[in-house]
């Protein structure tokens, strides 16, 4: 029976460590975000971005505009957020409606400020090992990993998914710490087959409990990046958790896994930009 990753203690650790780190800034970090319309989960996650920067003495401002805001409007407010010097970090929130080009807006974020580590620049750095802003999902389970001591040298992980969000940051990390892995996408062919041969699974899809037990092999570490919401309010991970349980020794849950880390690891790459833009 799998061992649960419990993400709210790593979480918990995380930000304790940024403590130290925040006191010896010669002032508070700012994060700015920016959420468009009334996307309710959008709305839930913002606001407990917003909750744990206060708790933790950042400045902070959301900037909530109504669904009918203009590519133009938009640029505006990332121009005054790029130009204020309180703000070290932007965070524009997805998915915006879908009149509005996002990828312009990211590319418009100055780099310095892309506490998502969406922007080009940020990714490429990224891609050539020597990142400055890691995307924040894939940034938190590297930290599970490594809290939890798993080794990932000499591995097999399976990624199911690509989106710059998640799956393909996600894999670059997991190779540049050295294990072999393998990015599997909408278009692959027999999954259940390719999982049964990971030593560890992350999940990054968008469906409810599409990984099933019988998919993982015993003593496989399993990641479940998502985050799905049924039509009685439940919410779900990619995995079946109960049937992988089984033959896991590690799961994360869903809420509970991924999703606190996400929101630690957003709060360090603001710390980051402050410690760069200040020093
Ligand atoms: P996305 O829709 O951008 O990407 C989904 C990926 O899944 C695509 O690359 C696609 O190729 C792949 N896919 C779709 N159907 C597939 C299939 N049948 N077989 C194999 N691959 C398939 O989604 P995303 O932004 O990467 O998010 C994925 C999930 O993670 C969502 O549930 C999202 O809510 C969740 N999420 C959670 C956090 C968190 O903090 N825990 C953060 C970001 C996203």
């Amino acid at each position: 029976m799998a061992t649960i990753l419990d993400g709210r203690v790593v979480a918990r650790s995380t930000l304790m460590s940024l403590r130290s780190r925040i006191d010896a800034l010669p002032r508070a970090p700012g994060i700015a975000v920016v959420r468009v319309g009334e996307d309710p989960a959008s709305k839930v996650y913002v606001g407990r971005k917003t909750a744990r920067a206060e708790r933790l003495g950042f400045k902070h401002e959301e900037v909530h505009l109504s669904d009918d805001t203009s590519q133009g409007e938009l640029e505006a407010v990332i121009d005054r957020l790029n130009d204020a010097d309180w703000v070290d970090g932007i965070l524009l929130q997805l998915p915006l409606p879908p009149d509005l080009d996002s990828t312009a807006l990211l590319d418009r974020i100055d780099p310095a400020k892309d506490v998502d580590g969406f922007h080009p620049e940020n990714v490429g750095l990224l891609s050539q090992g020597r990142a400055r802003f890691v995307p924040c999902t894939p940034a938190g389970v590297m930290r599970m990993f490594d809290e939890m001591d798993i080794p990932l040298e000499g591995k097999h992980a399976v990624v199911i998914g690509r989106s710059n969000i998640v799956g393909r940051p996600m894999a670059m990390l997991l190779e540049k710490a050295n294990a072999t892995v393998t990015l599997a996408h909408s278009r692959t062919k027999d999954l259940p087959a390719l999982t049964r041969t990971a030593d560890i699974v992350v999940a990054a899809v968008g469906r409810p409990h599409f990984v099933q037990g019988d998919w993982i092999s015993a003593g496989t570490v399993v990641i479940d990046v998502g985050i799905n919401r049924l039509d009685d309010g439940s919410l779900v991970g990619d995995v079946d958790t109960g049937s992988a349980s089984e033959n896991a020794e590690w799961i994360t849950p869903v809420p509970g896994g991924v999703g606190p880390m996400t929101i630690a690891m957003l709060m360090a790459n603001t710390v980051t930009a402050a410690e760069l833009r200040t020093r």
